[in-house]
C-alpha cells in the first residue's frame, strides 16, 4: 500500500491523479491533500477521500475549511502556509508526493520532499527549472526516487533501460527527442498572433490542461522549460537534447541509442498513463485510457520547430546555456508575464518580449541555495513588474 501525499490536488493533473488513485483502492491510500485557496473543491475531495490532512496555502480559506470541517464533522485536520505544505510533504507516515503545483511555489514543498528521502512524482517542472543542481543533490543527499509525471520526460525514462544513471554516453544514448505538439496557434499567420486571446491561447488541439501550461504550451515556453527539465533529470547535455513538432501528440517522445534504434513511447494524449505509469512503477495497473488503434491514426507528422513563431524556445536554451540562476529569472518573468496575458493586460507576442527583457536585464549568479533560486526568481518578478508598469498601453487590450 503506497501513501500518498497530494500537492496541488484541485488542479488538472491533481484531477486525474485521483481518478487513478480511486480505481486502485487496494494499492494507494490519500494521507494528505493540499492546494492553494479553492475550499470548496478541496473539501469535497476530502469527503470523498477521507486523508487526515488537508492544506490550503491560503490563510482565509484553510480557516474557513477548518471550520466547516468542525461544524460537519470530517475528522480531517486542516493546515495552512507554506509550511503547511512542507509539513505534509514530508509526514513520517507518507513515502510517495505527487508534486502538481503549478509554478515556482511549488519549490520549497518539493525540495522538502526530495530532503525527506521521499519517492516524488514530478509534474511541478518549474520547480526543477528553478532548483535545478540544487534539486538534483537534494533528490540524491535524501535519499529520495525522482519519477517524471510529464508525459514526454515519463515517456523517455520508459525508453531508457531500468539501469539508467544520469549518464547518455554511458547508457549509448545518442540523443533525446522531445515531442511538442506546437500548440494552437503552429500554422496561426504571423501576424495575428499579437491578437491572439487567452481562451484562443488555452485551447489546445490535443490536451487539457490548467492555464499557464497551456499559454505555455501556445508560446513553447513549455517546451522550453521541458528542455531544461529533461537535462536535469536525465544528465543530458543541451546539445543531446533536440524538440520535434509532433502534432498528434501520439509519440510523447523518443529516444535515440548510437547503434540507430529509436525507442518511443506512444499512447492517447491522457494524463492518466504517466500518472498511473510513476504510480505503480514498476507494475502497470489500469487507468481507463482507451487502447490506441494504429489504422485509426491517419498520419504521424514531425516538423522542425520555428523559432521565429516560437521564440520562448530559444530563450530557454538561452537560460539553460547560461546555467547559474538564469533559469529560475526566466520562469519567474514567464510566470508574470502569463498571468499578465490572462489577465487581459499584454498581448500574447509581448510574453516573449517581456521574458527576453527580464532575463537581459537579470544578474546572473551561481545556484548554491535554495536563497540564490528565491533572490533571481523575486528580482525577476519585480523586473517584470516595473516593465509591465511602464508599458505605453495600459487597461484591457481590444482584440
Ligand atoms: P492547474 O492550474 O490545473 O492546478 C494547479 C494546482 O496547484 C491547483 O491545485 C492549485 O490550487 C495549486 N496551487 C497553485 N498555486 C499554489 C500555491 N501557491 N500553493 C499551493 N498550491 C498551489 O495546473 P495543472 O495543469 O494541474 O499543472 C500542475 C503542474 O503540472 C504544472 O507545473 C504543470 O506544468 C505540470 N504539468 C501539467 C500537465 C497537465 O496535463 N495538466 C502536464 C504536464 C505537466
Ligand atoms: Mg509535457
Amino acid at each position: 500500500m503506497r501513501h500518498l501525499t497530494l500537492l496541488g490536488a484541485t488542479g488538472s493533473i491533481g484531477d486525474s491523479t485521483l481518478d487513478v488513485v480511486a480505481r486502485h483502492p487496494d494499492r494507494f491510500t490519500v494521507t494528505a491533500l493540499a492546494a492553494h485557496s479553492n475550499a470548496v473543491k478541496l473539501g469535497d475531495l476530502c469527503r470523498r477521500f477521507r486523508p487526515r490532512y488537508a492544506v490550503l496555502s491560503a490563510p482565509d480559506a484553510a480557516l474557513a475549511l477548518q471550520r466547516e470541517f468542525e461544524r460537519d464533522g470530517v475528522g480531517t485536520r486542516v493546515l495552512a502556509g507554506p509550511e503547511g505544505l512542507a509539513e505534509v510533504a514530508t509526514l513520517p507516515e507518507v513515502d510517495t508526493v505527487l508534486a502538481a503545483i503549478v509554478g515556482a511555489a511549488g519549490l520549497p514543498p518539493t525540495l522538502a520532499a526530495a530532503r525527506a528521502g521521499k519517492r516524488i512524482l514530478l509534474a511541478n517542472k518549474e520547480a526543477l527549472v528553478m532548483g535545478g543542481a540544487l534539486f538534483m543533490e537534494a533528490v540524491v543527499a535524501g535519499g529520495a526516487t525522482l519519477l517524471p509525471i510529464d508525459s514526454e520526460h515519463n515517456a523517455i525514462f520508459q525508453c531508457l533501460p531500468s539501469s539508467y544513471a544520469r549518464d547518455p554516453a554511458g547508457a549509448g544514448v545518442r540523443r533525446i527527442l522531445l515531442t511538442a505538439s506546437g500548440g494552437p496557434f503552429l500554422a496561426r499567420p504571423l501576424s495575428e498572433l499579437a491578437r491572439a486571446t487567452p481562451d484562443e491561447a488555452c485551447a489546445h488541439p490535443n490536451w487539457s490542461m490548467g492555464r499557464k501550461i497551456s499559454v505555455d504550451s501556445a508560446t513553447m515556453m513549455n517546451k522550453g522549460l521541458e528542455v531544461i527539465e529533461a537535462h536535469w533529470l536525465f544528465g543530458a547535455p543541451p546539445a543531446a537534447i533536440e524538440v520535434v513538432i509532433h502534432p498528434q501528440s501520439v509519440i510523447h517522445s523518443l529516444v535515440e541509442y548510437v547503434d540507430g534504434s529509436v525507442l518511443a513511447q506512444l499512447g492517447h494524449p491522457d494524463m492518466r498513463t504517466p500518472i498511473a505509469q510513476a504510480l505503480a512503477f514498476p507494475d502497470r495497473i489500469d487507468t481507463g485510457v482507451a487502447a490506441l488503434e494504429l489504422p485509426r491514426l491517419a498520419a504521424l507528422d514531425f516538423a522542425v520547430p520555428d523559432l521565429e513563431r516560437f521564440p520562448c524556445l530559444r530563450l530557454a536554451s538561452e537560460a539553460l546555456a547560461a546555467g547559474g540562476t538564469a533559469p529560475a529569472a526566466l520562469n519567474a518573468a514567464n510566470e508574470v508575464a502569463v498571468a499578465a496575458f490572462l489577465d487581459g493586460r499584454i498581448r500574447f507576442t509581448e510574453i516573449a518580449t517581456l521574458c527576453a527583457t527580464t532575463l537581459e536585464r537579470a544578474q546572473l549568479r551561481p545556484l548554491v541555495t535554495l536563497d540564490d533560486a528565491r533572490e533571481a526568481d523575486r528580482d525577476a518578478r519585480r523586473h517584470a513588474d516595473e516593465w509591465l508598469a511602464r508599458r505605453p498601453v495600459q487597461g484591457t487590450l481590444a482584440a
